[in-house]
């Protein structure tokens, strides 16, 4: 397939919505956002074997790569409204491109985003994606914004992912549940826009709970102390059994969860709970902001706990 010819497969397919002026093909996009809004934009690549193990199904890559953008907007309270997308590929295949617009368009179908344009090129497989979002003015969900006394949620459960990756290469048959965490994230946007004015910080959980707390921390200048046995498990994960200290490390500091990790006002516990009830999700208070620099974790015996390894994901 030339160039022009998988352009085309994509527009043919891709939805619009009525804020979207011009969509792909011409030089640019033209968009009308709202006149009472702040644009919310945000930016992640896929690279094969960095970001998802080589073999995943190209239909999981799409749906990937649109889901940990959103994962973004939803951390900052954002409602998702366009992307753009970034395709380098080592061929042309209409196979492949026609299953990777599986995957992705059926997530940005699910948020009614809609995809306006991007660049194709011939490259190592990687994949970038630019999301766009709308939050009213002064209610985004700020990494600076936690302040000692902060409760510290986290959304969902955690650890999924990272125990899929971890056993994929030698355990036959990784429970279904687990691997779709991985491959195929959900992105709590709902929760994010239902907090946008309830809780104060807030993150996305992509490169494990530890590290992206500390992001908090470190933005807001504070500390927090963490509970590392009351870090919520899904049932896949604790079906899974065997080592309590795998466990911990797994969703401490696995990463890939794309839950939420936010703090909010110990008068806002309701306030929290009544937010989200509507939406299915579980929400787990894990510890406090304090006074101080940095993350502490504990064990139920008091013990202090530190994740192995580098603590996070990091590149470089
Ligand atoms: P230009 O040469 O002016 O940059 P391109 O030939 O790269 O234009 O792209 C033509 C149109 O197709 C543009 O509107 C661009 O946004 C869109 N486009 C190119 N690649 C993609 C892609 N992977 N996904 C969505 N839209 C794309
Ligand atoms: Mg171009």
């Amino acid at each position: 397939m030339r160039e022009f010819d998988l352009i085309a497969r994509i527009r043919d397919r891709a939805a619009l919505r009525d804020d979207v002026v011009l969509g792909i093909g011409d030089d640019a996009a033209l968009l009308q956002p709202p006149a009472q809004a702040q644009l919310v934009v945000t930016m992640d690549t896929l690279n094969a074997g960095v970001h998802f193990p080589p073999g995943t199904a190209p239909a999981d890559i799409g749906w990937k790569a649109l889901a940990v953008n959103l994962s973004d907007l939803a951390a900052m309270g954002a409602r998702p409204a366009w992307c753009t997308l970034s395709l380098s590929l080592p061929d042309a295949s209409a196979d492949w491109i026609d299953a990777f617009l599986d995957g992705f368009l059926a997530l940005a179908a699910q948020h009614g985003v809609a995809l306006v344009g991007g660049d194709t090129t011939r490259g190592p497989l990687s994949v970038g994606v630019t999301a766009h979002g709308l939050v009213a003015p002064g209610r985004a969900l700020r990494r600076d914004a936690a302040q000692p006394g902060d409760d510290v949620w986290v959304t969902g459960s955690l650890g999924d992912a990272a125990a899929a990756l971890a056993l994929l290469d030698h355990t036959p048959g990784v429970s279904s549940a687990l691997r779709l965490r991985l491959d195929r994230p959900t992105p709590r946007v709902a929760a994010g826009e239902a907090l946008a004015g309830v809780a104060h910080a807030c993150v996305d959980v992509s490169d494990g709970l530890l590290a992206d707390l500390g992001h908090i921390c470190a933005a807001s200048g504070v500390g927090a102390t963490i509970a590392v046995d009351d870090l919520p498990a899904s049932d896949a994960l604790r079906a899974l059994g065997g080592d309590a200290e795998q466990h911990r490390q797994w969703q401490a500091s696995g990463g890939d969860d794309y839950e939420l990790c936010f703090t909010a006002a110990v008068a806002q516990r309701d306030a929290v709970r009544a937010a989200l009830s509507p939406l299915d999700l579980a929400c787990t208070r894990i510890g406090s902001i304090v006074d101080g620099t940095g993350v502490l974790a504990r064990t139920r015996d008091g013990d202090r706990w530190q994740p192995g390894g580098a603590g996070g994901y990091r590149h470089f």
